[in-house]
C-alpha cells in the first residue's frame, strides 16, 4: 500500500481502467462467472445484433433488467475517490461498464467502450433519447418505440457489433500518454480492454491493479492490492491526501 501511494503521487498522468468488479460493489450483476446474466441468459439470443433484430422484446428483457438496476444502483466509496482523484493527475477513466455509475458519481472524463444503458438509439432513423425519459414505462413493462415505429435499444454494443471507434480510439491515445494505469475490478481477458495495460507499460507506464483475486493480468503488474475497490480506492486516495 506504501509504495502504492508513492507510485500514485509520483505520477503526473493517471488512467484508470474499470470492469464489472467495480459495478458489482455497487450491486449490479455481472455477466460472466457462476451467478452472472450469462448463466442465466444466452448472450447470441439476448443481447446480439441478429437476437434483437429478430425477437426485440426477448432482449428488452435483459434490457429491463439491466436498466432497472442501474438507476437503482449508488456509486459505492470507490467511484467516489476516482472523483478525488481527479486533483491528483487523473484524466481519464476507461470502462468496460455501461450503467453510468462513474458519471452518477462525478467523475469528469469517462470513456465507455461498451456504450451505456443511459441512452436509446434506434437503429433505424439514428435518433437518440436518454433512457431517463422513458424509464417509467420501460420498467412497467413497455417497449419503447421511435418516432419511426422501429423499436429502440440501449446504446450498448451487442455482440456482432464492433466497439465505437472514436471512444477507442481515445482509450488508446490515453494510455499511450499515462504513466499509471490504474486497472481496477476487471478480469483481464476481454479484449480489447485486456490489452490497455500492456499498451501503456510499453510507453513507459506503471501498471497498479485493484481486485479482489489475481488475474492474468497480475504477473505483469508493478503493484497488486487485492480487495474491494470501494475499500482500497479511498484508502489511497486518503494517504495520497496526507502527503
Ligand atoms: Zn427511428
Amino acid at each position: 500500500m506504501k509504495s502504492a501511494v508513492e507510485e500514485l503521487r509520483r505520477a503526473d498522468h493517471i488512467v484508470v481502467l474499470t470492469g464489472a468488479g467495480m459495478s458489482v460493489e455497487s450491486g449490479i450483476a455481472p455477466f460472466r462467472g457462476e451467478d452472472g446474466l450469462w448463466s442465466e441468459f444466452d448472450p447470441q439470443e439476448m443481447a446480439s445484433v441478429t437476437g434483437f433484430s429478430k425477437h426485440p422484446e426477448r432482449c428488452w428483457q435483459l434490457f429491463r433488467l439491466q436498466i432497472e438496476e442501474c438507476f437503482g444502483a449508488k456509486p459505492h466509496e470507490g467511484y467516489e475517490a476516482l472523483v478525488e482523484m481527479e486533483d491528483h493527475g487523473l484524466e481519464a477513466v476507461i470502462t468496460q461498464n455501461v450503467d453510468g455509475l462513474h458519471q452518477k458519481a462525478g467523475s469528469k472524463k469517462v470513456l465507455e467502450l461498451h456504450g451505456t444503458l443511459n441512452e436509446l438509439v434506434c437503429d433505424s432513423c439514428g435518433n437518440r433519447k436518454d433512457t431517463e425519459e422513458m424509464v417509467g414505462e420501460i420498467l412497467d413493462g413497455e417497449i419503447p418505440y421511435c418516432e419511426c415505429e422501429a423499436v429502440m435499444r440501449p446504446d450498448v454494443v451487442l455482440f456482432g457489433e464492433p466497439l465505437p471507434q472514436n471512444t477507442l480510439n481515445e482509450a488508446w491515445s490515453a494510455v499511450e500518454d499515462t504513466s499509471l494505469i490504474i486497472s481496477i475490478g476487471t478480469s483481464s481477458v476481454v479484449q480489447p480492454a485486456a490489452s490497455l495495460p500492456l499498451t501503456a507499460k510499453r510507453s513507459g507506464s506503471t501498471i497498479m491493479e485493484v481486485n479482489v483475486e489475481p488475474t492474468q493480468l497480475t504477473p505483469r503488474a508493478d503493484h497488486f492490492l487485492e480487495g474491494k475497490a470501494g475499500e482500497i480506492l479511498p484508502e489511497l486516495v486518503e494517504r495520497l491526501k496526507d502527503f
